[in-house]
């Protein structure tokens, strides 16, 4: 029987940053409550849910009693653990489901599975102590990247290792969590595909974009990426493919690599799945027909999917990074800049504290 939610009904967010902000503006558009659960208690999206529970995500009779007051439980972050996430199944649907965390969690299980499906990766190998890095490097070469298989984001818990670093306190630079070392990409461009997939295996997916990143934290999306037709249609085919192996209902991220190597059509190298909405689909909430926060709105209440459709001739969405943010006014100001601010009352280095979206008018005739 298909899941479908009433109007009124309450979706449960884990996490309450601004991923869970935004999604919780797209479910009250929609007539939804939105239930926040996080450990954070100053959390951005408190200031437009409807209901709030602030316990760890080990808290079994938290989770529990949130998952029995809410219609549909879904997440803006892939690190809830997996006793969590089984604790929220017993009592409520959990979309996307617990497969999709459990792959998009573990950097190995996610190499793994994407082998599984044939789908291009970084040349990678477990690392499991100073012994194993030695062989992996043995294998891989240099330089290449240690990552730690969990809780990394925006470059944390990655190390680079150079010609010459000792691998003993490399090693132990990551606190001696079990890791991948992974080879690096001679990459042209860094792309994303975002895309939802619905219960009934229906898949939309946004145009393909372009990001660049300073400091490892996403600074700039173009969308459409500048991008050979070929490789553009290659890159959703990728995502679908990965979205119908997990059987997965939601938005979901891809993130790939172009490699160019001359006389050779272009590589797309995937370099991680994100199983929640992400910051390269911010562009979506002013520059496509339905936000990538409706969307996967629509999808986790087993409503129809949206039209993708892109605005304009195409879209830039720049963060707004630490004190970055200060410029507000300035981007208030100026004509067909849409604002989109957090709610952070604090500008620290680093800190999104917001973004604004840039729409370039279809040239006339
Ligand atoms: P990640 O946390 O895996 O998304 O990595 C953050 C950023 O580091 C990526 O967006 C790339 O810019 C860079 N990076 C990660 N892995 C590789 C790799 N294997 N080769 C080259 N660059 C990488």
């Amino acid at each position: 029987m298909p899941f479908s939610l009433a109007p009124g009904a309450t979706v449960g967010v884990l996490g309450g940053g601004q991923l869970g902000r935004m999604l919780a503006l797209a479910a009250a558009r929609l007539g939804l409550k939105t239930h926040i659960y996080t450990n954070e208690p100053d959390s951005p999206a408190f200031d437009v849910c409807s209901a709030r529970t602030i316990a760890g995500y080990e808290d079994a009779a938290a989770l529990a009693e949130f998952a029995d007051n809410v219609d549909v439980v879904t997440y803006e972050f892939e690190n809830v653990p997996a006793r969590a996430a089984a604790i929220l199944t017993e009592h409520c649907l959990v979309r996307p489901g617990p497969e999709a965390l459990a792959v998009c969690q573990d950097r190995l299980a996610e190499k793994e599975f994407l082998g599984a499906n044939r789908i291009a990766t970084a040349p990678y190998m477990r690392v499991d102590d100073a012994g194993s890095l030695a062989r992996a490097v043995a294998q891989v070469g240099r330089p290449s990247i240690l990552k730690t298989r969990r809780f990394g984001y925006d470059g944390k818990g990655q190390v680079l290792v150079r010609e010459g670093a000792d691998l003993a306190v490399t090693f132990r630079s990551l606190g001696g969590a079990p890791a991948i070392l992974e080879g690096v990409v001679p990459f042209a461009k860094e792309i994303s595909v975002v895309a939802a997939r619905g219960q009934r295996g229906e898949f939309a997916a946004y145009d393909v974009c372009e990001n660049r990143h300073e400091n490892h934290i996403l600074k700039f999306t173009r969308a459409p990426a500048l991008l050979a037709p070929e490789s553009a249609v290659e890159a959703v085919r990728i995502a679908k493919a990965i979205a119908d192996a997990l059987d997965y209902v939601g938005v979901l991220a891809v993130e790939m690599f172009v490699v160019e190597e001359a006389g050779a059509p272009p590589r797309l190298i995937v370099n991680e799945i994100a199983p929640r909405v992400h910051n390269s689909g911010h562009w979506t909430l002013d520059g496509a027909l339905t936000s990538q926060f409706e969307q996967h709105i629509r999808a986790i209440a087993g409503w129809p999917l949206g039209a993708t459709n892109r605005h304009g001739a195409h879209v830039e969405m720049w963060n707004l990074i630490g004190e970055e943010v200060l410029a507000f006014e300035q981007i208030l100001r100026e004509p067909g800049a849409s604002l989109h601010l957090y709610g952070k009352a604090e500008a620290r280095p680093g800190r999104k504290m917001g973004h604004v979206t840039r729409i370039a008018a279809k040239a006339e005739g």
